[in-house]
């Protein structure tokens, strides 16, 4: 299953620290994570290999992220935003949202909904 997942600088510990939590349902479910540039980067620091990396999200990588839900690739979407900070790339992130829900494909925009995702999709528990 292909799962995306972005997280604005504000949030990138926080979803390194979901990662983690949920590393081995990760490994062991067949998962392949799709990643912004700088977020990807983190997942394989801390031990993640099946990660593809596309481009940093202000030079396009939600854009990227976009076409594959469009293309009906990614299943999930967790998209960590930092609602407090301005992002030069506020359409991308917008057309990001839209084409999860044109497409219905699940997005999580903060850490109590992705726990929840994961609970419903692999059946774990909530860390
Ligand atoms: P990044 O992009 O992972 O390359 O920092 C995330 C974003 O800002 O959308």
């Amino acid at each position: 299953m292909e799962i995306a997942v972005i997280a604005h600088d504000g949030k990138k510990a926080e979803m390194i620290q979901f990662l983690m939590n949920h590393k081995e349902i990760i490994l062991k479910n067949d998962v392949h994570l799709i990643a912004t540039g700088t977020t990807g980067s983190k997942a394989i620091q801390a031990g993640f290999s099946n990660v593809t990396r596309f481009l940093s999200g202000p030079r396009g990588g939600d854009a990227q992220i976009a076409g594959r839900v469009a293309e009906g690739k990614t299943k999930l979407v967790f998209f960590f935003r930092d609602p407090l900070a301005k992002h030069p790339h506020e359409p991308d992130i917008s057309m990001l949202m839209r084409l999860c829900d044109v497409h219905d494909v699940p997005l999580a925009t903060n850490l109590s909904t992705a726990n929840l995702i994961m609970k419903a999709v692999f059946g774990e528990k909530i860390s």
